[in-house]
């Protein structure tokens, strides 16, 4: 029970109601939601706004994503228990854990050492062995490990990054935010068919910008 007598119960009730009523439906995604504790990976000054359906700080100048759009992106990339993911921007390595729940393996990037460092030890205290984290510049994917069935892009980008494209194998899946940094951009899915690509638009949505290089933390 915290000082405002909500139990963890009826806080993790309210967290996956907020989820659900932004258009999250699908049970898998849902149940990951539910195993997942946002609290770990929100620390210090916020940590106590964890299950509230915001972004919240994180270190680095970087935020945890919306919780409700952490959902409706994961929902939109309809990961199967076999899935190859790669996601670009870890941060706090929160959305990682998500996709680590559905998808057989994943690879997440961020260009902050101080992010992936301590998303990793998180990794490793809760087990994930299917994750695997890397600094770098995430914008040129892993051609190492490509191709991907489900890339997830999670800072805006000015558009679809070429080499991330490159890496999705055919019938493939990428999300991706795209649009100017201080902006409102739009969420973008692509699909990799045998004739070539197909775009929709899932919804606006507002996320860190896409940057060249690594970062200096
Ligand atoms: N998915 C994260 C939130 C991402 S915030 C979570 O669940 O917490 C966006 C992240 O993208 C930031 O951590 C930022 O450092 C990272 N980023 C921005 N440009 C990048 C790039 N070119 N390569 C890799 N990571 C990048």
């Amino acid at each position: 029970m915290s000082d405002d007598g909500v139990s963890d119960a009826e806080r993790k009730m309210q967290f996956l109601y907020q989820i659900r009523s932004h258009g999250v439906t699908d049970k898998a995604v849902l149940g990951a939601m539910e195993r997942v504790d946002r609290g770990l990976f929100v620390q210090g000054l916020f940590s106590e706004r964890a299950y509230d359906d915001t972004p919240l700080p994180i270190s680095c100048g970087q935020t945890i994503s919306q919780p409700s759009v952490v959902g409706l992106m994961t929902q939109a990339l309809e990961i199967t228990p076999r899935d190859k993911v790669l996601e670009i921007g870890t941060g706090s390595g929160y959305q990682a854990a998500i996709l680590a729940q559905l998808a057989r393996r994943v690879y997440t990037i961020d260009r902050f050492r101080r992010l992936t460092r301590t998303a990793e030890a998180l990794f490793a205290q809760l087990d994930y062995t299917n994750v695997t984290v890397f600094t770098a510049d995430g914008s040129h994917g892993l051609p190492d490990h490509a191709p991907f069935d489900k890339i997830m892009v999670t800072a805006a980008a000015e558009d679809p990054p070429g080499p991330l494209l490159a890496q999705l194998r055919i019938g493939g899946i990428m999300v991706v935010p795209v649009g100017q940094s201080d902006a409102v951009q739009s969420l973008i899915r692509v699909r990799r068919t045998e004739e070539g690509l197909r775009y929709d638009e899932l919804r606006d949505v507002r996320f860190v910008p896409l940057l060249e290089g690594l970062g200096k933390e």
